[in-house]
């Protein structure tokens, strides 16, 4: 018993000086002007502490005695970027990722995925569908390179909605014949009709270990069968599933188009409206009264059908959605509506290299400022109201402040004047950090 006690006391001590060694590594990057994730005046000349993962002190000729320094120069520290509507696994046809790729090409591409996003200067996503928990896990453990995650996990779809990706328009359904659907068994999407359904799915997602839930409320450009105007799952089936991810503490986000849709789900309580392009003036009111977030994207609604990937009968929805899309963009922001940044970039991971050119597409309608702050202090807001369950507690996200994670990118010019700086990502992006760890440094070279 005594040798047990001995033991475990070694063990714990040991422990102990571990977690000292890593709060011990102290970074010091000197002279930078601070964009602070919320205020568009830059903090000028600071220097910034970082202990182990975390912002300890800014302020001006900090000095530690030890400490890594980094010379910055005068350049700008902004958070690092965060977006808000990914889908990390998906860099293949769906149907092939669902029916036919085998699990480890799918996680072997994800993680190149996980990979780039970081070494575009993204520290955290959000990712608003598919099976990432298990990247996510090996990105959290230091075993690859990637961002943070705020996983969803499955979709929940209805029979015949978005998230029902077979292909056949005849077949016997899984829920009539007792098959079980790969997109279930992958962790793609859950087929739930009716309110007792929704509310089970719902309970699995969340067992599953997710942020938040995204339900499909609305035709789709993707999907196998559903043309873009219909409106998905009744008001009753919506509100039973808010209400099962208010019981942990968390929010629902929809994939919603038209504006029946729109108007439904906020009615029922969800607070992210994904993609959102046919809302009316009414639903962009209802949105900002239930201050809920827009969380639409550029970029992806301004690429030729090509360019998107889009395939067969995506490619007339696409240009459906395209041509909607400036009036939604100019209704939100004559509403003044929360807006997020997010791509929703799917498909291939080499088309997910786009992916910083969503700040050049919304330059047509936003300041430098604006669109920084939507990338990095807007979302983190969003972030926050997974709640407890939101995965990373220690600090804010998204914003420079003593306390917060050192998430940190240092650029060369000034994004708020020229936001472009920010697509041309592998000149201008010349530290990353994320979680107090440095991923990239070209100063100096
Ligand atoms: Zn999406």
């Amino acid at each position: 018993m005594k040798k047990l006690f001995i033991l475990t006391f070694a063990v714990l001590f040991s422990l102990n000086l571990l977690a000292q060694e890593k709060k011990e590594a102290v970074t010091l990057i000197k002279n930078v002007n601070i964009f602070d994730g919320k205020n568009e005046r830059l903090i000028p000349g600071s220097d910034v502490m970082i202990e182990g993962n975390m912002i300890k002190e800014i302020g001006k000729n900090l000095s530690f005695q030890g400490a890594t320094v980094i010379d910055a120069q005068g350049k700008t520290l902004i958070p690092g970027l965060t977006d808000c509507h990914t889908h990390i696994m998906w860099n293949a046809d769906i149907e092939e990722l669902i029916y036919s790729a085998p699990e480890g090409y799918v996680g072997a591409l994800a993680a190149l995925n996980a990979e780039n996003m970081l070494m575009r200067g993204f520290t955290t996503v959000r990712d608003m569908g598919g099976p990432s928990h298990g990247l996510k896990k090996a990105i959290d453990e230091g075993a690859i390179p990637g961002p943070r995650i705020l996983p969803t996990g499955a979709f929940v779809s209805q029979s015949s909605g978005h998230g029902d990706y077979d292909s056949r328009m005849f077949y016997l359904s899984n829920h009539f014949t007792g098959q079980i659907d790969k997109a279930y068994i992958r962790g793609w999407t859950i087929i739930a009709d009716g309110v007792p359904e929704v509310q089970k799915a719902t309970r699995e997602i969340l067992r599953a270990g997710a942020s938040q839930i995204k339900i499909f409320g609305s035709g789709s450009i993707t999907g196998a069968h559903d043309p873009l105007d219909v409106t998905e799952y009744t008001i009753e089936e919506l509100k039973a599933i808010v209400k099962e991810a208010e019981h942990w503490g968390t929010y629902a986000a929809i994939h919603a188009y038209s504006s029946e849709s729109i108007m439904n789900a906020l009615e029922a309580g969800v607070q992210s409206i994904e993609h959102g392009l046919f809302a009316s003036e009414e639903a962009f009111q209802l949105m900002k009264e239930k201050d809920a977030f827009f969380s639409t994207q550029f970029l992806a609604f301004s690429l030729t059908p090509e360019e998107a990937g889009m395939k067969g009968p995506a490619v007339p929805k696409y240009l459906e959605a395209q041509a909607g899309a400036a009036k939604g963009y100019e209704l939100a922001k004559k509403i003044g509506v929360k807006m997020t940044w997010g791509t929703d970039i799917l498909g291939s991971y080499e088309l997910a290299k786009l992916q910083n050119q969503e700040f050049v597409a919304r330059s047509k309608y936003f300041s430098g400022f604006e669109i920084l702050k939507q990338a990095t202090s807007n979302n983190a807001e969003l972030f926050e109201r997974s709640g407890k369950r939101h995965p990373y507690q220690e600090g804010p996200l998204g914003v420079i402040t003593e306390g917060a994670y050192a998430d940190l990118l240092l650029i060369d010019g000034n994004p708020l004047e020229d936001i472009k700086l920010l697509a041309d990502h592998e000149k201008n992006i010349q530290l990353i950090m994320k979680d107090g760890i440095v991923y990239k440094n070209t100063l100096g070279k």
